[in-house]
């Protein structure tokens, strides 16, 4: 194995990964970062839309594994979104320079501060509304829908009649910010730019539009000549040395997944930011082959952020169903937090079919009232999870349904998923690594003196809305703490 000597380096270019490059490439370190998946940017090679799914549509696949309807074969390849599945539970992840960031729907909602509090009451949660979350919407370059557009856009029906048929069940719902560019929406629905969200491009990548992190952070961390990305190498397991420093055992492979070298990196500094299941998999399996020391609190308070997927079909409604075209971009939910009895967040989902579908699909964030545990066994990771941790958000789905159904018409969309229920399906896998648990009070890994975790692992399982802006602002506060704190001095 050929072996490298660098001073920091980062494994996986997810929002956590960009945000500590940024900041250490400012603060004049010198980083690498280990990237499993492709540099679609640097390859040219395009992402492909739903309805003719690619190269880009799967993680070494020979079908493809969007939530429902896999009716496609493929010839496998590195592709830009992986599902690893469990007994009890399915997660989906991105793969690639810019992690979920290239296969995500883009909705940046900073958590209610009420919650926030809930579930972080170390962190001081002023400076988190005042600063950190400001500070990431900026840079991942949040912005909003404009109403008028919106009202009379044909692509935006299915949002229109979820308002308003949640508003005439009696439910609150709210706009919600995006990371895909809506002045370019605008431009390409009069057909002056490319299409990407409005040609049914998304979670296989978007070729135009949305502003995924490799054009923001992970950009911004290029320019300043301190960043080298290495896509396409895999980390397999880590070993503490005596000094304290690490050596990371590497796979380099080519676009059909074979090796082709094979790679020791010698480290002072690491920062793991492979995302909540890549992370997990890091520790858990470096402990499984060598020993790697852990604290016992890596693997414990894990959830799946209270993602419940479910949908309604629409019998004899009069609006017609959702339309044939619909954006990919979701801008608009449902927000019930506030009731004691069924607290939930419901994200009004496209899908964009190609044709009318007659079908409304919707993304549920709950609490998480049972967390769970990532552990590992014969050479794999297992996840402890099973019905009794889903019990509450399966009775709040219910509810939803049977109230919108109630007032609107429609039934459960049984050919979705099992019973109209998709318990099993997870975006959001949070937790295993929590902050000021299983780490420091800033993501350095108890039992070690160098070695810091920043990515959605920080999160204990739940943070009731999508993540990824809370995942950017607690990166920020972290390393700018780590920074101050000169963990990186030498
Ligand atoms: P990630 O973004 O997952 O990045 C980790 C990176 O590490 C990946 O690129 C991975 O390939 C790499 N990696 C992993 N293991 C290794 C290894 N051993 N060696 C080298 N590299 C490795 N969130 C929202 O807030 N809004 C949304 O609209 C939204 N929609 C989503 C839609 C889908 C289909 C999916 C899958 C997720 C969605 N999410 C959304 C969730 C969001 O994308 C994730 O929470 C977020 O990307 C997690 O960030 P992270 O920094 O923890 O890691």
């Amino acid at each position: 194995r050929k072996e490298i000597e660098v001073p920091i380096i980062i494994i996986g270019s997810g929002y956590g990964g960009a945000v500590s490059a940024l900041r250490l490439c400012e603060a004049g370190k010198k980083v690498i970062m280990l990237e499993m998946g492709l540099n679609w940017g640097k390859s040219e090679i395009p992402y492909s839309n739903l309805l003719k799914p690619g190269k880009s549509a799967a993680w070494l696949r020979k079908k493809t594994i969007a939530p429902f309807m896999n009716l496609f074969s493929l010839t496998p390849f590195t592709g830009a979104l992986d599902r690893m599945e469990f007994e009890n539970i399915n997660i989906w992840m991105g793969r690639g320079v810019g992690g979920g960031s290239l296969v995500n729907g883009g909705m940046a909602v900073t958590p209610k501060e009420s919650y926030f509090k809930e579930v972080f009451p170390q962190l001081d949660s002023e400076k988190f509304y005042t600063v950190y979350f400001p500070l990431a919407r900026k840079e991942l370059k949040v912005n909003v829908i404009n109403e008028e557009f919106l009202k009379t856009c044909p692509f935006y029906k299915f949002t229109r009649i979820g308002e308003e048929e949640a508003h005439k069940a009696g439910f609150k719902t709210m706009r919600v910010p995006n990371v895909y560019d809506f002045n370019y929406m605008e431009r390409e629905y009069k057909n002056e730019v490319p299409r990407s969200a409005f040609n049914t491009e998304v979670i296989y990548g978007n070729n135009h539009g949305k502003n995924s992190i490799d054009k923001t952070y992970l950009q911004k961390a290029l320019d300043t000549g301190n960043l080298e990305i290495l896509d396409l190498h895999h980390a397999d397991h880590i070993r503490m040395n005596d000094d304290k420093t690490y050596s990371l055992n590497v796979n380099q492979i080519d676009t059909s997944g074979n090796m082709v070298t094979g790679k020791i990196f010698h480290c002072k500094k690491l920062i793991l930011a492979a995302g909540t299941m890549g992370t997990l998999q890091l520790l858990l399996r470096s402990n499984a082959v060598n020993n790697f020391p852990l604290h016992e609190n890596v693997g414990k308070n894990w959830g799946n952020n209270g993602n419940f997927m479910t949908g309604r079909n629409f019998v004899n409604t009069l609006h017609g169903g959702t339309g044939s075209q619909q954006s990919t971009i979701p801008v608009a939910g449902v927000d019930n937090w506030d009731d004691p009895e069924h607290p939930f967040f419901t994200e009004i989902a496209p899908l964009p079919m190609g044709m009318d579908v007659a079908t409304a699909l919707y993304l549920q964030i709950n609490r998480v009232e049972k967390k769970g545990s990532v552990s590992y066994a014969n050479n794999k990771l297992v996840v402890n999870w099973d019905e009794s941790n889903t019990k509450k958000m399966k009775e709040n789905a219910d509810y939803f349904i049977k109230k919108m159904n109630k007032a609107n018409g429609g039934t459960r969309a049984h050919l979705l998923f099992n019973n109209g229920f998709g318990a099993n399906i997870c975006y959001h896998p949070l937790g295993g690594c929590v902050l000021n648990e299983a780490t420091n009070e800033f993501g350095k890994l108890k039992q070690h003196e160098n070695l810091f975790v920043l990515d959605g692992s920080l999160i204990p399982g739940t943070i009731g809305v999508n993540p990824f802006v809370t995942i950017t602002a607690i990166a920020e506060y972290c390393i700018e703490n780590l920074i101050i704190q000169n963990e990186f001095s030498n």
